[in-house]
């Protein structure tokens, strides 16, 4: 049971009480019609840190006054500008810092990791992915079936929810993966479903997988700043993420990766560039690739700087609030929104469902919502009254209130704006 009410004066005492409530005054909000929106949407991409402008601008004024020499006089100097997020990164993700790496955006990154890690041998040649992932995920598992000669129309398999049911039990993905046994090359979901909403358990999945002979890996677009993640612990093979959805780095800003320190070194195949080579003989210029002995081994290319000065600042937030307070302020947020879109309903007389898991364990900031028989014109009636919310097909509207910037008080708003759409 929940202490939660219905109030604008209860919200406003939670926000009161929320150790975390002035990250939300370092945030630019968009407006509308000269009011700060109800903004829902940190799961597609975060709202910008106010202190982006700044550190990109300090790139900008040092390439202008140092030229190449910028490389290593910057303030932050270029050449070793992903090494500023390291340990940030790790602290974030649950990891070493040798593990952890900033490069590539997430799609780019899941093919070279896939390189390492789908290589089909005999019957060992499927991949196990949850039901309906991303898009880009799947062109990217079948492609890379493709390319190595395979047919993606029975190498790739979704785990189903039963009938009747939106997601996916947890004892039903493991039982695929006994059942696929040594056929399975790689289990490879999203830390978060990106239209559920659903969280999978990724110890117990990654644990079944290596009991039959699998890797195990990630797409943490949306959990990476959203989840309490412990990718190290839990022996996760691999991860990418990227930084644009909760970690609020910006359109198109520069991804992550995990490799598991068991890993390194091992030989695995790579697909290699000059910023993977050993850093300390790196302009020595040899010929033969000499990866580094971390994670940065799968590096291609030297560092995007100017993304990654937007992500230094979002990380560096972050870690001023803390991953463990962002995500016991997330789980009671995400509680009231759940409880205030039951009120919503209730009082309309309304038939909709929650369809992300009601178990916390299960979630994380997002709830998806179905709403029979309204669906978009429900989206439009909110998205009138200032709410940014997302509409995904076929049924779906998307809210997440994310505990960085967004407060009870939004959440309470977005409730009575949800339910005079309703009625
Ligand atoms: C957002 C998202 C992507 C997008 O990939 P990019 O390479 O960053 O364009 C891929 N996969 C998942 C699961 C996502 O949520």
């Amino acid at each position: 049971m929940n202490d939660f009410q219905n109030t604008l004066h209860f919200a406003r005492s939670q926000d009161a009480s929320d150790p975390l409530r002035a990250f939300r005054d370092e945030f630019h909000f968009p407006l509308k019609d000269g009011q700060p929106v109800i903004y829902f949407t940190g799961n597609s991409l975060g709202l910008q840190p106010k202190g982006a402008a700044a550190a990109l601008k300090q790139e900008l004024d040092d390439w202008a006054t140092l030229g190449v020499e910028g490389h290593m006089k910057a303030k932050h100097p270029w050449y070793s500008y992903h090494e500023e997020l390291t340990a940030m990164t790790a602290r974030l993700v649950g990891a070493k810092e040798s593990e952890v790496v900033v490069m590539n955006q997430l799609t780019s990154n899941l093919h070279f990791l896939l390189v390492s890690f789908y290589q089909p041998k005999g019957s060992r040649k499927k991949i196990l992915t949850e039901q309906r992932p991303f898009p880009s995920d799947t062109y990217a598992f079948a492609s890379q079936i493709a390319f190595h000669g395979g047919d993606p129309d029975t190498d790739l398999i979704e785990v189903q929810p039963r009938a009747g049911e939106y997601t996916v039990r947890s004892e039903d993905i493991i039982g695929r993966i006994n059942d696929l046994g040594d056929e399975l090359a790689l289990v490879c979901f999203g830390g978060v479903n990106f239209y559920t909403g659903q969280a999978f358990d990724m110890a117990a999945i990654t644990k079944a997988a290596h009991a039959v002979g699998a890797y195990a890996g990630y797409d943490l677009a949306h959990a990476a700043g959203n989840l309490f993640l412990k990718l190290h612990e839990w022996n996760v093979d691999f991860a990418a993420w990227c930084t644009y959805k909760y970690l609020n780095s910006g359109p198109g800003s520069v991804g992550g990766a995990f490799v598991h320190e068991a890993l390194h070194g091992k030989g695995l195949p790579i697909f290699a560039g000059w910023w993977g080579h050993d850093k300390h003989e790196r302009f020595k210029m040899e010929r033969t690739f000499k990866p580094m002995n971390t994670a940065e081994a799968w590096q291609v290319s030297n560092a995007p700087v100017f993304s990654m000065a937007v992500h230094r600042t979002a990380l560096e937030q972050f870690d001023r609030a803390g991953i463990v307070n962002l995500r016991m302020k997330s789980e009671r947020l995400t509680g009231y929104l759940a409880f205030v879109i039951g009120e919503a309903a209730r009082s309309a007389g309304a038939h909709l469902e929650i369809i992300t898991p009601s178990d916390i364990a299960q979630r994380g900031c997002q709830l998806s919502i179905v709403a029979h028989g309204k669906g978009k014109d429900l989206f439009h009636a909110i998205s009138a009254k200032g709410v940014v919310a997302d509409w995904r097909e076929p049924n779906v509207i998307r809210v997440a209130p994310v505990p960085m910037y967004n407060s009870f008080e939004d959440v309470w708003r977005f409730g009575q704006i949800f339910k005079a759409a309703l009625s």
